[in-house]
């Protein structure tokens, strides 16, 4: 498995600002947002990509969800309403092979994501 910057970020070995963490995730502020709140919710442990996941790693990702919901309730948006996307290799636009949720609020938000005519 790849070392990623997110190993480091678990590690502490590089900042980052983290607004939740436990013994099996963590959340931290995305460097680059893309809303007024855009949060990356993490595991600990390294799963490279949404094909990693099975029925061994299930339970750890779901707890990502809960994290996602349990941020979103004491941040006070989740009545407002948000989005949580995971991005899967090149096409979805994944950039770091530590899968991660990202939480989107604070606006209303586009969508749909891809702008061409769908024919
Ligand atoms: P993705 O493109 O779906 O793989 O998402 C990776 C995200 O990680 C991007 O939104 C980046 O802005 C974010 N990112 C990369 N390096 C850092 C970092 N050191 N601290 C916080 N967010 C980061």
């Amino acid at each position: 498995m790849q070392t990623t910057i997110f190993d480091k970020i678990i590690a502490k070995e590089i900042p980052a600002d983290i607004v939740y963490e436990d013994d099996k995730a963590l959340a931290f502020k995305d460097i680059s947002p893309q809303a007024p709140t855009h949060l990356l919710i993490i595991p600990k442990v390294s799963i490279a990509t949404i094909n990693d996941i099975n029925s061994d790693n299930a339970e750890l990702v779901g707890h990502l969800f809960v994290v996602a919901a349990k941020i979103a309730k004491e941040a006070g948006f989740a009545d407002d309403g948000y989005r949580v996307v995971m991005n899967c290799n090149e096409d979805g636009g994944q950039t770091v092979y530590h899968i991660h949720l990202h939480l989107l609020a604070g606006k209303p938000l586009g969508w749909p994501p891809y702008q061409e005519r769908l024919k």
